[in-house]
């Protein structure tokens, strides 16, 4: 066990600077307007850092440095790019530690999942991009003898990026590798709750670019994310975050007529049929593992498995053995590697939580375990903590429609496969789902049957980089990791060539 001393001691890993301005051409740029804003440590609730306040001035100086770097950037070779990338890779890992307690200072995360989970796949994205790009080939059709069309993989240019705060560095990093790999040059906004760990984060790693191919203008959504995605300078917007910020950017992006991506909300249904009781083993706790895993992040997370389906016939007893797993669920310091569950990233996302707990009790959904706040004392008094929460009800309600975006899990019953499918289906969104059997054939055709772009069988929350994440329906448009993700950063290029000697 090991407890990571709180920023601000004599023995911290990490020493943030009082005052963060934007990282723009290479270099730390104050706001044109002068303004700043707080920085809140959802760990004890207090302000640890000044952030600037970008505006539509930031952003069009932002961009000069993005133009200005694009041309040079987007013909650097593919092995040159791929050499820079494991560079940060390499240098991220070497100061992992580091970088990981700043994300939990940040964002509230408990630091055994920032330390194995959140930075070591931003690393690994790094590195499959290197590889990704080296490995990439362009097309050639062969149309008649003399004539040939070449298909090349050219940049976009300069693209505009915008994130959330519930997994800050590994958000912004989801972006950035494949942005760079593709050779495009990139404004980047990070969430106003969370800029802090993504700007130590280019204090480590800024000199390995180019200056001005990564350029970052902190702010809120209105003031810098909108005149960034709306901007007639950027060849694509890519976006995460709440569906209905996603329409607005489609809207602004579709003034420019540019590409987009989306990767918004969830309300994923994680189904566990009955055979998954038939022995006591380690299979069934694996599926009560997958159950928990509601509360991974402290549910701030898009594919959250805020919704379980359990088949009616073996309902009880499983749910007693969820309670009882839940019930052991490690809550605390979030700087201490014991920790399973941290802090709720902001004040606000702690109230809509909190809400949300009213709002179950109201709708007349019973609560299993937890259903309220986590009153930790000491230092930790003024942070932002939450129970992890069952309820169990009907998916007609509020808190099995709306994403709640906490550690809250609202458990209904199904009779038979087709039952499961339809609940399951019954939502706007489609981004995450699980698939709990023993049996092949229903894990399978309940994996196709479900309306999502993930569907996790006999496991949950797993992100490799090589796996396409993306939403159906209300959950977004495109993907991302995988190589595919280097198609939504390019554009082909069609040269058309005829060898022939002859007149046409
Ligand atoms: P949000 O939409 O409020 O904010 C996301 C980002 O958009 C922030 O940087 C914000 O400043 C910016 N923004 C807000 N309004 C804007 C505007 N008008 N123009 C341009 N930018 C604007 O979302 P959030 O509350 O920060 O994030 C939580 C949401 O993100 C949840 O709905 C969650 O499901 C979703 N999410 C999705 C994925 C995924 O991969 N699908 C991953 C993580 C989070």
């Amino acid at each position: 066990m090991t407890v990571y001393a709180f920023p601000g001691q004599t023995d911290s890993l990490v020493t943030f600077k009082g005052r963060y301005e934007h990282y723009i051409g290479g270099e730390w740029v104050p706001p044109v307007k002068g303004q700043y804003f707080e920085n809140i440590t959802p760990v004890t609730g207090q302000a640890f850092c000044e952030i600037a306040r970008g505006t539509a001035e930031d952003i069009e100086v932002a961009l000069d440095a993005a133009h200005k770097a694009a041309p040079a950037w987007g013909k650097t070779s593919p092995a040159e790019r791929a050499v820079i990338l494991n560079k940060i890779a390499d240098r991220m890992e070497a100061n992992l530690e580091m970088i990981a307690v700043a994300e939990t200072w940040d964002n509230g995360k408990a630091v055994r999942e920032t330390l194995n989970a959140d930075i070591p796949l931003a690393i690994d994205h790094f590195r499959y991009f290197a590889g990704a790009i080296r490995a990439q080939e362009g097309g050639l059709s062969q149309i008649d003898d003399d004539t040939v069309a070449y298909h090349f993989h050219e940049p976009l240019g300069v693209v505009g990026q915008i994130i959330p705060w519930n997994f800050p560095i590994l958000m912004a990093v989801w972006k950035l590798a494949p942005a760079l790999a593709a050779g495009n040059a990139i404004v980047l906004k990070p969430a106003e709750q969370t800029p802090a760990s993504i700007l130590v984060l280019f204090e480590l790693i800024g000199d390995l670019l180019p200056p001005g191919v990564v350029n970052i203008v902190n702010g809120f959504g209105a003031e810098a994310g909108k005149p960034l995605a709306s901007n007639k300078r950027i060849r694509k917007i890519a976006f995460t975050g709440e569906t209905t910020t996603g329409r607005l950017i489609m809207q602004y992006a579709s003034e420019n007529i540019i590409p987009v991506t989306l990767e918004l909300g969830g309300k994923s249904p994680n189904i566990f049929f009955d055979d998954v009781a038939a022995k006591d083993d380690a299979y069934f706790d694996k599926a009560k593992e997958g159950f928990t895993m509601f509360a991974l992040n402290q549910g701030e997370v898009c594919t959250c498995p805020s919704r379980a389906l359990i088949q009616e016939s073996f309902a009880d007893d499983f749910l007693d053995a969820v309670v009882a797993r839940t019930e052991l669920i490690k809550r605390g310091n979030p700087l201490d590697t014991d920790t399973m569950m941290g802090a709720q990233a902001s004040n606000d996302q702690f109230e809509k939580i909190k809400s949300y707990l009213d709002i179950g009790r109201q709708e007349g959904a019973k609560v299993l375990t937890g259903g309220g706040v986590d009153d930790l004392g000491g230092d930790l008094a003024g942070g932002f903590y939450i129970q992890p929460t069952i309820f169990r009800g009907d998916n007609s309600m509020r808190i099995f429609q709306e994403e709640i975006f906490g550690p809250v899990v609202s458990a209904t019953t199904f009779t038979d496969f087709d039952d499961a499918i339809r609940i399951a289906n019954d939502t706007l969104y489609g981004l995450g789902a699980g698939v709990w059997s023993r049996d092949g054939n229903t894990a399978y055709r309940a994996g196709r049957a479900i309306e999502a772009g993930r569907v996790w069988v006999n496991n949950y929350h797993a992100y490799p980089a090589h796996a396409a994440f993306g939403g159906y329906k209300s959950s977004g448009i495109g993907r991302e990791n995988h190589l595919m993700m280097l198609d939504h950063y390019q554009q082909t290029k069609n040269l058309l060539v005829s060898y022939s000697q002859n007149a046409q």
